[in-house]
């Protein structure tokens, strides 16, 4: 069999602390994961639970290299997520194995056109075009777990232009990362190289080119690039 052209590459993350990088499948992404984000969207926790969307792998960023404002958007919104990257998957995965999937985390953006969002939602379409475009998920390196050190209970923040915008806890998700890897695995075969972005807490507000995003968790690491225009 010969490929009709060249395929394209794999989107590849570096790895903290080695000279391998991680070879990313999919991106899964949660919506709607933590309370007060739901509260500033319009939404009510009780009644509109967690959420699943995805983007495609060649959407990340990697090496804080600048983003480039899209097209299609005046409202270009930013979200700051923990990214889970996975070194084994399966189905049907039990909350109790999930972290025995879990190769790191890592911090990731999940840019949103919150213009093309907010009409899928009123207008009950799908949010491919609001969140899976190019360049809309950068990454930071990921953190390898070591010795079964999960940090899932450190806080995440973001900044913009060195002022602060989120910031808040992971342990303020409405479902926790193995509750999200059980979920996750009841609807798709997760496989390695697969990247899990967790959700956002509150906070949101649109960016601009020339804006310096700067996000960190604690214990897994920290992003930062500049927005440019297009
Ligand atoms: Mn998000």
């Amino acid at each position: 069999m010969t490929f009709l052209f060249t395929p394209h590459s794999t989107s590849a993350i570096p790895l903290q602390g080695s000279d391998h990088v991680f070879p990313v499948h999919r991106i899964y992404c949660v919506g709607q994961n933590y309370s007060d984000h739901v509260k500033e969207m319009g939404g009510d926790p009780r009644e509109n639970p967690p959420v699943f969307f995805s983007k495609p792998s060649d959407a990340v960023v990697i090496d804080n290299k600048p983003v480039t404002y899209p097209p299609a958007t005046s409202n270009l919104h930013y979200e700051v997520e923990l990214v889970v990257a996975l070194a084994s998957g399966g189905s049907n995965i039990s909350v109790e194995n999930a972290l025995a999937h879990v190769l790191g985390y890592a911090v990731g953006i999940d840019f949103t056109r919150r213009d093309l969002q907010a009409e899928a939602k009123k207008q009950g379409r799908p949010w491919d075009a609001a969140k899976g475009f190019d360049q809309s998920a950068p990454t930071s390196a990921i953190r390898l777990v070591n010795g079964g050190n999960h940090p899932l209970e450190g806080t995440i923040s973001l900044s913009v232009n060195g002022e602060t915008r989120q910031d808040a806890k992971l342990s303020d998700m409405i479902w926790s990362v193995p509750e999200i890897i059980r979920e996750l695995s009841l609807y798709f075969e997760l496989k390695a190289g697969d990247l899990i972005f967790t959700g956002t807490p509150a906070g949101v507000s649109a960016v601009v080119a020339g804006d310096q995003i700067s996000a960190e968790i604690e214990g897994v690491g920290e992003i930062s690039f500049e927005l440019v225009s297009n």
